[in-house]
């Protein structure tokens, strides 16, 4: 099943994680895996160097300050990256790579963390408070799991899994917060700061599209029946402003995700346990699978980067300059569900 190309894509790997490369491939056309393409997780940050990254801007960025939330199962530190000027404004919270195989969210989260500390951005941070949980799941993304992943596509020494060290999808976990990640996060950044916002960006499948284009991503509001007016008109807000953003790069294309109503999933429990106007965002394709289908080849990686930045940027603009409140969510009145591209 695993194909050996290594040795002829391995250049093309490397290259494309660039986010100033310039393929021609637009991201809902990049090629999908389909079983020709190895898929080599060595360009995907270990969770060591995530953490060694943090602790590096940490050092540089007089305004940020890491916290370790708790430990993985396994005893990994898990970090928030905090930017609070002032308890009195607006704040975010993006969280990433809650399953441990959907890891562009968590490269691009760490890219934006660069951007904050730029000049460019700095001004944003008087008006608005930033806060970044990456990769929640670091025992899934390193795949040091209690179970076996021998039957997953990546080649080489890491496999990737959307299950945490015991077998347990975290973003299932959200009313019982039964596992030490998902209490890391609701007793040490949910229950401990006034999160107005939160986006909880994931990967989905590779062949979903939407009218005849496969979409390089979906996003989805509260769909609970519990969740309060204000907040779905929250988030809701907070999907126009990503879906502005993404839209006018010309090469993004969103669907609307298809989603249950069921409130352990955090965009909906968190909306009603907390508030919070959560937005999910699905990026297109996994970094590692059993399934070939749910595997985008690395082709893409350097869009997917970029668009997670963009919805980074976008949204902490929009809080800042208090833009996100004349946000028309009208378009969420046509914007078709997407569906699976028949084989
Ligand atoms: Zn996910």
């Amino acid at each position: 099943m695993k194909k050996s190309f290594a040795a002829a894509t391995g250049a093309l790997l490397l290259a494309s994680v660039s986010l100033t490369a310039t393929t021609a491939h637009a991201v809902g056309e990049g090629p999908g895996y389909g079983g020709n393409e190895t898929i080599n997780t060595s360009i995907l940050r270990t969770y060591d160097e995530v953490a060694n990254y943090l602790k590096v801007q940490d050092a540089k960025q007089p305004q940020i300050e890491l916290e370790v939330i708790g430990q993985s199962v396994k005893g990994r530190d898990l970090f928030l990256a905090k930017y609070v000027q002032n308890e009195d404004n607006p704040t975010i919270l993006f969280l990433t790579q809650q399953h441990g195989n959907e890891q562009l969210t968590t490269e691009g989260a760490l890219e934006f963390i660069k951007h904050l500390g730029s000049g460019k951005t700095k001004n944003v941070l008087d008006s608005v408070n930033v806060l970044i949980v990456p990769m929640l799941n670091a025992d899934g993304a390193m795949g040091d799991v209690d179970f076996s992943l021998d039957d997953y596509i990546a080649s080489g020494d890491r496999h990737l899994t959307r299950f945490n060290a015991n077998g347990v999808d975290l973003n299932r976990d959200h009313v019982t917060k039964i596992e030490p990640e998902t209490r890391a996060l609701h007793e040490n950044v949910l229950s401990k700061y006034n999160v107005d916002y939160m986006i909880d960006l994931h990967h989905q499948g590779a062949n979903s599209e939407r009218d005849g284009k496969l979409v390089s991503g979906s996003i989805l509001y509260p769909t609970t029946p519990n969740v309060d007016p204000a907040v779905l008109e929250g988030s809701k807000k907070l999907g126009a402003i990503v879906f502005d953003a993404v839209d006018s790069t010309g090469w993004g294309h969103l669907g609307k995700y298809s989603g249950g109503s069921a409130e352990t999933i955090s965009r909906n429990g968190i909306a009603v346990e907390y508030g919070i106007s959560t937005l999910l965002f699905e990026m297109r394709g996994m970094s590692d699978h059993y399934n070939e289908g749910a595997v985008l080849g690395q082709k893409s990686n350097g869009y997917l980067i970029k668009q997670t930045i963009t919805t980074l940027d976008a949204t902490v603009a929009a809080i800042s300059d208090g833009s996100i409140a004349d946000a028309d969510t009208s378009f969420w009145d046509t914007l078709a569900t997407q569906t699976a591209r028949p084989d």
